[in-house]
């Protein structure tokens, strides 16, 4: 038996692990989301519950999920499973301009929509002060309102398990890694009952190094920027580290290290960069402005990935060697600090760590190598 609302308490809210992905938010009337957290209403007794079934920061294992999914254990200990990587970018100007790096993600949504591949996609937007929210997008201008990206983690599942639903949509869903693997935990639970993960068609998966608390990093800007509106906001790959933030109309730049205190605790013990459950999973291509990189994990992923390229929705090049090289190791990197995170918070031993104790052993030995 897996464990119900007290093993999440216990495991994972105590050890202020909690990423707010949304997983186990509208399941029960028991958990809510408010300003970026997830917040318990009431008690609840059930020694089994999908909310900690679901919970990415909850025990995983990653062979048995591998296996269940892609129908082999899992071996590829950096980037996860992978049929293709190239770079790309969206031709439409529409998405290039709204869009966080090359507008793959909101340009290949698009397509997917209008190819009735998916009837909808949950997305996230910023609600009322850069607060992300899930979002159900049935149509361009709704893509269009979510592209871009928040770097405050937010409730996007919530909307997958809020609806509303007809029942017979075909669902697409971009999220970043927790999302990515809450959804793989969905898609094999045994507990699955009622939530709509059977009629998701297609995962687009973000790269994501972490993701900053809500509440603090508000905090944070209301005391820089005062009530200036803020427009959007990136981050410039090494050697910069630098946070770009436009607010009213200038562009601010931000060192990093002033804004490290306040990622999520729960991301500092997340394995996953590149969201490996993903069908495609997509990033920044480093020192190519404009471009995307893309992990094409799935046939699915492919098939839609080929529509855009012949339909010039995109358009894509190889990506070169010492780029995807980069991302290895920065996806490896990953793993590695995640593997020391959870041992000082004692999860490892528990066996909480998503990856097998022989990839640990591995992983811990290339890093000892390449110190
Ligand atoms: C918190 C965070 C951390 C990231 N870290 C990295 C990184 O370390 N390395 C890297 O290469 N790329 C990272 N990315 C991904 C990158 O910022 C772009 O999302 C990605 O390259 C796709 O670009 P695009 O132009 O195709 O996206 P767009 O076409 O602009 O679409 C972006 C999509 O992202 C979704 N989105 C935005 N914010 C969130 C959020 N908070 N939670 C869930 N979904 C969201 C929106 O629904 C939208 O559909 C990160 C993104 C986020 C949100």
């Amino acid at each position: 038996m897996n464990g119900g609302f007290r093993a999440l308490e216990e495991k994972v809210f105590d050890r202020d692990l909690c990423v707010s992905c949304g997983a186990c938010v509208s399941l029960c009337p028991y958990l809510r989301s408010w300003q970026g957290r997830t917040v318990k209403l009431d008690d609840c007794d059930l020694a089994e519950g999908r909310c900690f079934d679901y919970c990415p920061r909850g025990r995983v294992d990653l062979d048995e999920l591998h296996r269940k999914l892609f129908g082999g254990p899992y071996k590829e200990m950096e980037i996860g499973k992978v049929l293709n990587v190239f770079m790309a970018r969206a031709r439409d100007s529409v998405w290039t301009g709204k869009a966080q790096n090359g507008g793959v993600v909101s340009a290949l949504t698009d397509l997917a929509i209008k190819e009735g591949i998916i009837d909808a996609a949950v997305l996230t937007g910023r609600g009322t002060n850069l607060l992300p929210k899930g979002h159900i997008a049935t149509d361009r201008e709704d893509i269009f309102a979510c592209a871009g990206s928040i770097y405050t983690s937010g409730p996007t599942l919530e909307a997958l398990n809020r609806g509303p639903w007809n029942g017979d949509e075909r669902i697409g869903v971009v999220g970043l890694p927790c999302m990515v693997l809450a959804l793989a935990k969905m898609r094999t639970s045994s507990l699955e009952t009622q939530t709509p993960i059977d009629r998701v068609e297609m995962v687009i998966g973000l790269f994501c190094t972490w993701a900053l608390d809500y509440k603090s990093f508000m905090a944070f800007l209301r005391e820089r920027f005062g009530d200036l509106p803020i427009g959007k906001v990136d981050i410039a790959p090494p050697p910069e580290r630098l946070m770009k933030i436009t607010a009213g109309d200038e562009l601010h730049h931000i060192p990093l290290d002033e804004v490290r205190g306040f990622i999520r605790s729960g991301c500092h013990v997340c394995a996953d960069m590149t969201s490996e459950f993903s069908d495609i999973s997509v990033g920044t291509v480093e020192g190519e402005e404009g471009w995307n990189t893309l992990l094409v994990r799935t046939e699915r992923g492919e098939e839609l990935v080929k529509l855009a390229e012949s339909q010039t929705v995109i358009e894509s090049r190889p990506l070169p060697g010492d780029k995807l090289s980069h991302l290895r190791e920065a996806s490896l990197l990953k793993k590695r600090r995640a593997i020391d995170a959870m041992r000082d918070r004692g999860g490892l031993e528990e066996g909480y760590l998503t990856l097998s104790q022989e990839l640990i052993r591995q992983i811990q030995s290339e890093s000892k190598e390449g110190a």
